[in-house]
């Protein structure tokens, strides 16, 4: 299980399908610990744009706890993985400081994460830890190539996906 950072709603249910499934853990080495503490999230500040606050208000919950788990492979910007196809990793703080997204299969498809949404339209993530390094970090996926787009929130892109987040984020 590749992660693409460590906020409950991305690894409440970890514990579970590694005890399932024993499957191996990869995870950015700057959200590690939270994994591996069950919690401990960073504080985060809701985005600017009303759905993002609203959505803030209703789903983040800092002091929730979650079953811990091992992180078997930490991860960092330039790594390969050499699985189903092969994953590029880069990593794009802001939003989480381990926060990474994959490039899939010569970069035909981008694993998001909560670098931003698409709920309404392409957009920001409830919040960021860091709003100026997110920013970076949007503009940073911007510059990549990729048919196809999947994001943490919200429906997937799957055709001109690089084009379509250019326009949002040049
Ligand atoms: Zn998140
Ligand atoms: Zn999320």
């Amino acid at each position: 299980m590749i992660f693409t950072h460590s906020h409950f709603d991305h690894v409440g249910s970890a514990a579970a399908i590694i005890k399932a499934t024993g499957a191996k853990t990869y995870m950015h080495e700057a959200d590690a610990k939270i994994a591996e503490e069950g919690g401990g999230f960073r504080t985060m500040r809701a985005a600017p744009g009303l759905l993002q606050r609203v959505l803030f208000r209703i789903f983040w919950h800092p002091n929730k706890r979650f079953e811990s788990f091992h992180i078997d492979q930490t991860l960092k910007d330039g790594d390969v993985l050499e699985l189903v196809g092969g994953f590029k990793v880069v990593h794009v703080p802001g939003h989480s400081a381990g926060h990474i997204v994959l490039l899939w299969k010569e970069d035909k498809v981008m694993f998001a994460g909560d670098i931003g949404t698409n709920l309404l339209s392409i957009g920001d993530p409830i919040g960021f830890e860091n709003e100026k390094i997110g920013r970076e970090s949007q503009r940073k996926l911007g510059k990549m190539d990729y048919e196809a787009i999947v994001f943490g929130h919200g429906r997937p892109i799957t055709s001109n996906a690089s084009e379509k987040i250019r326009r949002v984020w040049p």
